[in-house]
């Protein structure tokens, strides 16, 4: 039996393994830093198994020192380092707009659409009518128009943007005023006040973290005011002790004093909820309707495409934002506004939009089909892990992506029991993450959980397989 300094001794050098075959044919084509980088690493990894098992000598003695065996392992790093990054993942959480996830996946006529912008010119800001310049925002403005019953919209990169143009336009070096009830922090990095300062407008806050009243605006109104702010506290629900005014009070107290209402609705609803038996979410025809002059609403949250931030409302509004300098700062571009355009085509019909826009599709699966979806589940991985260990039980879905926080879809989740020696429910979901097609799964203790609502039908094979490596290696 070799001592471990032996073994030690033993692992080839760095430039030994660059040159060793199995090193070169593995990576030809990869970037020589990264193949040296993995190599390096390889030779790191040995070392520090066999030092930390230096006494254990079943272990050393199962080891396979062979230059030919690290070099295939070097190649296969090198790999997994040169083409590792964005990919599509399995979104088994059952959030539905996830926006650590990507937000909304596209429908297929959406994806075509991009494909067809992306891999041929096209008339973006060229009228063909005329044959003079266009304007990208051109393509898009009636149909949002009609879809929301606005006067005149624009589109920015994403609502953030939108946002941001909005007050820059109508309140830079003037007052905004926003009840401190609405003074959110959407995902971690949007936060209201820090975009109104960005903007150049200047924040006044009223009322309490609770309760707001008409007159809690009113009383802070002065020449310097040069717009009211509503935003719909999306991530978040008040309960109790809480009042607001309401939105067509705040719209008749603005135009008493000839100033905007704006309202930032975050991910801008253009169906009925309700219809669908899901909590009611404000729609952007009503906010219009209720007197707001300028909504703000995202692309990829339950509107279902890309990204994008919208504004609608009222022409005069519109066309000064649209001449704002910054406004070229924010553009949206060419792929997103083909998906956009392709996104909003389908609700003209409802049942389009409900079948073929996957956020919606996903929202509104009915309880027996995502029974049948779960029992089909249970029956692909029972090979994997046993089916004694998958069990299927009521859930909850949720919307995510700021939209309805309270809401509970329920489901039919997949609970998979992990007691085999080999592997805790952790480390089984860590490494079904680092699978080539990751899979992004809930934990309960020593259960994985699967959720069938956001799991495209269609992935279920490669789902199974990801798995199954992750629970094999
Ligand atoms: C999500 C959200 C935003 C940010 O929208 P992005 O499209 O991510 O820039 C802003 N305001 C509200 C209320 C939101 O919910």
């Amino acid at each position: 039996m070799a001592d471990y300094q032996t073994m030690l001794r033993q692992l080839p050098a760095v430039d030994r393994l660059l040159n060793e075959p199995a090193t070169i044919h593995g990576t030809s084509g990869l970037p020589r830093r990264i193949v040296k980088e993995a190599v390096q690493e390889i030779i790191d990894n040995y070392r520090l198994f066999i030092t930390e098992h230096q006494n254990e000598a079943d272990k050393l003695a199962s080891l396979d020192l062979s230059v030919n065996r690290l070099a295939e392992r070097a190649a296969n790093l090198a790999k997994k380092k040169a083409f590792s990054g964005f990919k599509p993942v399995i979104n088994a959480t059952g959030v539905v707009i996830h926006t650590n996830l990507g937000r909304a996946p596209l429908p297929h006529a959406a994806a075509s659409a991009m494909e067809a912008a992306a891999l041929n010119f096209n008339n973006l800001e060229l009228n063909l009518d005329t044959g003079k310049r266009g304007s990208r925002q051109d393509h898009l403005e009636e149909l949002i128009c009609e879809l929301t019953g606005a006067e005149a919209a624009a589109v920015f990169n994403n609502n953030a943007a939108a946002v941001f143009i909005v007050l820059n336009t109508l309140a830079k070096d003037g007052e905004v005023v926003v009840s401190r009830g609405e003074l959110v922090e959407i995902g971690g990095s949007f936060r209201i006040p820090d975009i109104m300062a960005a903007s150049g407008a200047a924040l006044v806050e009223v009322g309490t973290t609770n309760k707001t009243y008409l007159k809690d605006y009113e009383r802070v109104l002065n020449e310097q005011t040069r717009a009211l702010l509503k935003v719909h506290t999306s991530n978040f629900q008040m309960v109790g002790f809480t009042a607001a005014a309401s939105t067509g009070e705040l719209a008749k107290l603005a135009h008493e004093r000839g100033l905007p209402l704006i309202e930032d609705l975050g991910s801008g609803v253009l169906l009925d909820t309700a219809k669908y038996g899901l909590p009611l979410e404000p729609q952007v025809k009503e906010s219009l309707l209720a007197g707001v002059d300028l909504v703000t609403f995202s692309g990829d949250k339950m509107l279902g495409g890309p990204q994008a931030g919208l504004v609608v409302g009222r022409k005069a509004l519109i066309e000064k934002i649209k001449a704002n300098q910054l406004a070229r700062v924010i553009r949206v571009d060419k792929l997103s506004i083909a998906a956009l355009l392709a996104t909003l085509k389908l609700y003209y019909d409802e049942k389009r939009a409900l079948s073929e826009i996957p956020v919606w599709r996903m929202l509104t699966f009915s309880k027996g089909y995502l029974g049948e979806r779960a029992q089909s589940l249970k029956q692909k991985l029972a090979p994997v892990f046993g089916a004694e260990n998958i069990t299927l039980l009521p859930g909850i879905s949720r919307v995510g992506g700021g939209a309805m926080p309270n809401a509970e879809l329920p489901t039919m989740l997949v609970e998979i029991r992990v007691d085999s020696c080999r592997i805790t429910a952790a480390s089984l979901a860590a490494r079904a993450r680092q699978a080539e097609v990751p899979v992004i799964m809930r934990l309960k203790q020593q259960n994985l959980i699967l959720d069938p609502r956001t799991i495209f039908a269609e992935q279920d094979d490669q789902l199974v397989e990801s798995l199954q490596k992750a629970y094999n290696c």
